[in-house]
């Protein structure tokens, strides 16, 4: 199963300790900032699968650090949740116009924290979940890691795995190569773009046997598709 990045992004130390103790239980790798630059260093070297957003925070506020994180083209679907002392209604509405996918007011139950996480996870960032995807007879679970093309099973690497389902939850739009390696390799400064290509190709070849290689479709001059058509 593919690991999800949790950036938790809180100033105060208690409840910092306790979000990271929290998403380690549940499986996910806790990255820690105390504050909205130190999240945007992180952000800058590799995106994040979700945001735990403090609304309080020193410096640029967790509304001011959503908003900026909507308006990028590369930040811009990262999954948000809020995390706030605020009760008031208006407050609240306001997280969710900049951006936030959901909110969650403190003191929280880590339980109901957690079961937002996955609800999120699951409806923002599919890749991530565990369920068994199937498209176009190819078969893929994430569990297992096991793939069949047409019934039959097929021998992908970690990183062909990873761009497959990445591919078959995110079918018929184009990804640039470097979106491919902010998504996939969750790095896009150290990984170099022809790297994409590289593994494109190995897939297609594992694909080639059943027919199903021309699903991967190069996009002239813009990148990669998954695409039916
Ligand atoms: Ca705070």
């Amino acid at each position: 199963m593919t690991t999800a990045n949790i950036l938790l992004v809180e100033d105060e130390p208690a409840i910092q300790e306790l979000l990271a103790f929290n998403v380690a239980q549940c499986g996910f790798r806790a990255i820690q900032a105390f504050d909205a630059e130190a999240a945007m260093a992180h952000i800058n070297r590799a995106l994040p699968d979700l945001i735990l957003l403090d609304w309080m925070l020193p410096g640029a506020s967790g509304i001011e650090l959503a908003r900026r994180l909507r308006a990028d083209s590369r930040t811009r679907d990262i999954p948000i949740i809020m995390l706030t002392a605020r009760t008031d209604e208006r407050d609240k509405i306001q997280g969710l116009e900049a951006g936030a996918d959901d909110y969650i007011t403190k003191p929280f139950s880590p339980r109901e924290l957690m079961a937002r996480i996955r609800a999120v996870l699951r409806r923002r960032a599919p890749q991530m979940s565990d369920e068994t995807i199937k498209v176009e007879g190819l078969e893929l679970s994430p569990t297992t890691h096991r793939v069949s093309a047409k019934g039959e099973n097929i021998d992908l690497g970690p990183t062909e795995f990873r761009l497959l389902h990445f591919f078959m939850t995110h079918v018929e739009r184009v990804y640039s190569r470097a979106q491919l390696l902010d998504q996939v390799w969750g790095d896009h400064v150290f990984v170099e773009e022809r790297t994409v290509d590289v593994h494109i190709r190995r897939l297609r070849q594992a694909l080639e046997a059943s027919g199903l290689d021309n699903l991967v479709q190069t996009v002239r001059g813009s990148g990669y598709r998954f695409s039916k058509e």
